[in-house]
């Protein structure tokens, strides 16, 4: 078993807790929980324009919807805190000043209008261009001259030629030439930090030992690296997890259908299915099995086994594994979780134990909570009328109008409808008209639900009770 880890999800609040970011947090998770280390919540909400307290308000609740709590950050607090990244300015003021020190850090007067000039010049000719370095040469009288006109400088991370290097937990070793990169940004005019700058501050303060994140992010840590090596401070483990693709191969977005985690969840996919199906995304255990629950999760992850190419979103898969969790979850839970969705029809609590039958009975062909209304309505109806083309054709079967009338006949002796009563008048009906099997069990699935196909008919019947069979298969004689 590895040490304790601590591993952190980072999420920027700019918009729901998206998919991919959810299967990240995942990861981290588990691999804390694996380890038994820590689990730290960061908000990364350098970006004013964009963050919003709504989104991190629905992005907590959504974690904590998935069942992910952490061990430090926003409302549980720790000792590394603050948690976000807005109320840490001054830690990075504090580094900024040791950089500068050190001669990592230089201010840079060149506006965005020159910066979109060299950009523009270079552009045409097809390359892709590192700052060039302009002001990190500037003399101390440049400098003042510069701030006398009114420039507020932006803060750069000078890049020396040097390749950078690192062994990526998942994609093995990656380099990147320094001179590629070029003097970057850390902070800007307004004192706010840039990402990359932030999370290495971060990420080292907190003390945080492997860093789990998207493939996207590969390209940023070379910056963060030469940060955390110029602060001579511990660089962590990377483990860059691929991304997550559509069927068609695209990066997934919108038009893939349902992309935040609030989507699934109101479409009624339950949160430890959505866990496990997405820690398998680019995963898989050694024994080969797909479902895991969490604890075979944490138990069984493993860094060797996750795959370097992107994952494909298959949503067929996702609609099996949450049936699967929906068929085998407690029925009360069950019956909780699909209130919310029966609201407006005839259900509350007084008539439960109808509702958990109902449900029992119809679960098996559940995919998720929001196909149960249209399963359940069957059973709450006063009336049922067939309209496919081939139901209405069997009911008015000469040898269906039979069977409707022996068993309105039979049903008279008996003063409940049970599982075992209907089952004793089928065979009745069938000793009597010589009629059997579909032939005989069609016609009266027919009358009592409407359709030619559905959940076990005895148990149907029960359901309806007496007085309701009586009323839908006289409904159906001529
Ligand atoms: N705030 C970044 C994001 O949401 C975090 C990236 C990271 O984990 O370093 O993409």
């Amino acid at each position: 078993m590895e040490d304790s880890a601590r591993v952190r999800f980072a999420p920027s609040p700019t918009g729901h807790l998206h998919i991919g970011n959810a299967r990240t947090a995942i990861l981290n998770w588990i691999f804390a929980k694996h380890t038994k280390g820590k689990f730290i919540l960061r908000i990364e909400d350098t970006d004013v324009e964009r963050s919003t307290e709504k989104s991190e308000r629905s992005i907590l609740m959504d974690l904590k919807w998935l069942g992910l709590e952490w061990d430090e950050g926003p409302i549980v607090g720790g000792p590394y805190g603050p948690y976000r990244q807005i109320e840490r300015l001054e830690i990075y003021q504090k580094y900024l000043e040791i950089l500068k020190k050190k001669g990592y850090a230089y201010p840079c007067y060149c506006t965005l209008e020159e910066l979109e000039e060299k950009r523009k010049s270079v552009l045409t000719r097809g390359e892709s261009i590192p700052y060039d370095g302009k002001c990190f040469n500037l003399s101390d009288s440049e400098k003042r001259a510069l701030e006398a006109s009114g420039r507020k400088p932006v803060w750069r991370f000078h890049v020396y030629p040097v390749e950078i290097k690192w062994y990526d937990v998942v994609k093995g070793e990656i380099s990147f030439e320094g001179e590629n990169i070029g003097d970057f940004v850390i902070l800007r005019s307004d004192g706010i930090p840039t990402y990359n700058y932030a999370a290495a501050i971060d990420d080292s303060l907190m003390k945080i030992s492997h860093v789990i994140r998207g493939d996207d992010h590969v390209s940023n840590t070379p910056k963060q690296i030469l940060i955390y090596e110029a602060l001579d401070r511990r660089v962590p483990h990377f483990c860059h997890i691929p991304m997550i693709l559509g069927p068609d191969r695209a990066r997934l977005s919108k038009r893939h259908g349902a992309t935040s985690i609030h989507e699934f969840q109101v479409k009624g996919y339950l949160p430890e299915a959505l866990i496990n199906f997405l820690s398998l995304l680019s995963w898989s255990s050694e024994t080969g099995d797909e479902i895991l629950p969490n604890e075979r999760l944490i138990q069984e992850f493993n860094f060797s086994r996750m795959s370097n190419s992107p994952a494909i979103f298959d949503i067929t898969k996702l609609d099996w594994m949450n049936g699967y969790y929906i068929r085998n979850t407690e029925i009360n839970r069950l019956v909780d979780l699909a209130m919310p969705y029966l609201k407006g029809k005839d259900v509350d609590s007084e008539n439960r134990e109808k509702i958990t039958k109902i449900i029992s009975l119809i679960r098996d062909g559940v995919e998720y909570l929001q196909q149960i209304p249209e399963k359940v309505e069957p059973f709450l109806q006063e009336m049922v009328q067939p309209t496919d083309g081939q139901a209405i054709a069997l009911a008015s079967k000469e040898s269906s109008q039979k069977i409707y009338w022996a068993f309105l006949r039979h049903l008279q002796n008996f003063d409940d409808l049970d599982v075992e009563t209907f089952r004793k008048i089928m065979k009745i009906i069938q000793q009597e008209t010589g009629i059997m099997g579909k032939d005989l069990w069609m016609p009266i699935r027919v009358a009592l639900t409407g359709r030619i196909h559905g959940p076990e008919l005895p148990k149907v019947a029960e359901i309806l009770g007496k007085e309701k069979c009586e009323k839908f298969v006289r409904n159906l004689t001529d």
